[in-house]
């Protein structure tokens, strides 16, 4: 079985969020069963020499769209410690002159034409390396073109007759939004795709609508996000197209690599710990407390948040509940970056509170430091597709605080449960959250059962061998319609 995998970012290359780390672990659990290519932009700040990415000779290839030719190259590596091929897609005006995966202030049609490129390149590369995948699973909007051209464009061409595809949503926020021309610049056949069952949605282009009506399979990345997606308060306007096709969705939880998030060997820690060996986590918050000019209390819970600043993950509610906070017996630690208005909120608070504080910047290093230091994470996120930061924590022995939604509701299982890991709260409320917090205080006091918390949650398994399973099902069912 051949497996395409098209992602605007993959781990360790390039990284803006989750989906590197999906597409940049996922296919490490699959290679025993399958032959795997995974394609991605050559982005200008992926560091070509560190990695050994090489040129294939003869690569340069031209592509004619938007009424002029486009040149490619293409360069490749393995993905590390496999045997997994790794194809960077060159092109200097959409991707290689560029030092974010994301550039800020682009040009909303110039990013609509970047992926419209690579969509085409993967397709022309895929094939004239031959690679004649069963299974092409794109990823997001960036991708969500591939399946669309092969239901228009391509839909009589021999070699990708036996292909299937499978979208993932890791985010359905973010669609990719554009004016019907963009179909004019992409060579697409507007008189297949542009109507309501393909890619129109209110007079405008939605890419993730198209992958949505024409793909064979589609993935939410947790099973209650699945769910949520199909209704109108999650639905992002995208709910009566995703219950049209409701028969094709799955949700499957994300996994984390412990190779890379692990107390007992982190070096960006003070000390390192296991949950057998539980003593040393303390010294992580006596540094913590310290970094932040905290004073340290063994008997003072210390809460911690780690996130991008945007809407999503329930910085309103933190302003809404920020005199209660401060008022609060235990020491909060923020750190992110974003919003600007988010940004100076934890400014604000940092430098006027005496148990609040914030470094807004992104700084990995510190990040793991405070999931290590902290008694407890807080994610109180407004809607969360599965959230990879309260895996960590977990694993990290800091008990997440969240609003049950998405991959949270999940992963965490609510005190007073049997074998809880965390506390949750369910409205989207300031008050209620703080009564989680609260709840969450009083069980620091009962150190028992705390511990017994904290040893469940660092216990907990996420890895990616339980989802792995799942998705090579999927694999196997779509490949096996067609061998
Ligand atoms: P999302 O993908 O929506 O941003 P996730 O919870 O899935 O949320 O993943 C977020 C990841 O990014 C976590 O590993 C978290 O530790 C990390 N992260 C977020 N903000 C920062 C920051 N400011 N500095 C360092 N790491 C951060």
């Amino acid at each position: 079985m051949k497996i395409l995998f098209a992602a605007a970012e993959v781990a360790p290359y390039s990284k803006a969020g989750g989906l590197a780390d999906v597409v940049g672990s996922l296919p490490k659990y699959l290679e025993d069963n399958a032959e795997i290519a995974i394609f991605t932009p050559l982005h200008g700040l992926i560091d070509v020499n560190k990695y050994g990415i090489k040129e294939l000779e003869n690569s340069e290839m031209w592509l004619t769209f938007g009424n002029q030719g486009h040149k490619f190259r293409l360069f490749m590596c393995k993905l590390p410690d496999t045997n997994i091929n790794i194809f960077f897609i060159h092109n200097d005006w959409y991707f290689t002159c560029f030092k974010e995966v994301y550039p800020k202030w682009l040009d909303t049609r110039y990013e609509h034409e970047r992926y419209v490129a690579f969509s085409l390149a993967v397709l022309e590369y895929a094939k004239a390396l031959n690679f004649k995948a069963d299974i092409i699973h794109a990823n997001d909007w960036h991708t969500a073109m591939i399946p669309i051209y092969l239901k228009s464009n391509y839909r009589y061409d021999k070699f990708w007759e036996n292909t299937k595809t499978i979208f993932e949503i890791h985010n359905l926020a973010y669609q990719g939004v554009w004016f019907e021309d963009i179909l004019d610049f992409a060579n697409m056949r507007k008189d297949i795709v542009y109507n309501p069952d393909g890619v129109e949605h209110f007079g405008k282009v939605n890419w993730m609508k198209g992958a949505i009506n024409y793909s064979d399979k589609i993935i939410a990345v947790s099973p209650t996000y699945a769910k949520e997606i199909l209704t109108e308060e999650y639905g992002e306007g995208m709910d009566y197209t995703l219950r049209m096709n409701q028969s094709k969705l799955v949700g499957i939880l994300n996994g984390i690599d412990y190779s890379i998030f692990n107390p007992k060997n982190d070096k960006n820690l003070k000390a390192n710990y296991s949950e057998s060996q539980i003593t040393n986590k303390e010294k992580n918050k006596k540094a913590v407390c310290e970094y932040f000019g905290l004073k340290y209390n063994s008997e003072r819970p210390l809460i911690a948040f780690i996130s991008r600043l945007v809407k999503q993950k329930g910085l309103d509610l933190i302003r809404d509940a920020e005199n209660l906070m401060q008022s609060t017996n235990a020491d909060f630690v923020f750190l992110g970056s974003g919003n600007k208005d988010y940004e100076n909120l934890l400014i604000w608070l940092s430098n006027n509170t005496s148990n609040i504080r914030s470094y807004v910047g992104y700084d990995t290093k510190l990040a793991n430091l405070i999931y290590a230091g902290s008694d407890f994470f807080l994610m109180p996120s407004k809607f969360e597709p599965c959230g990879l930061s309260q895996l960590i924590a977990m694993h990290y022995g800091s008990l997440p605080i969240v609003r049950a939604t998405g991959g949270l509701e999940d992963t965490v299982i609510g005190y007073p449960l049997n074998d809880s890991t965390g506390f949750k709260f369910w409205r989207y409320d300031s008050w209620d959250m703080m009564q989680a917090i609260y709840c969450a205080m009083d069980v620091f006091k009962d150190k028992m059962t705390f511990n017994i918390m904290r040893k469940t949650a660092m216990k907990s398994d996420f890895s990616w061998y339980n989802s792995t399973s799942k998705y090579l099902n999927i694999y196997k069912q779509l490949a096996g319609q067609n061998i």
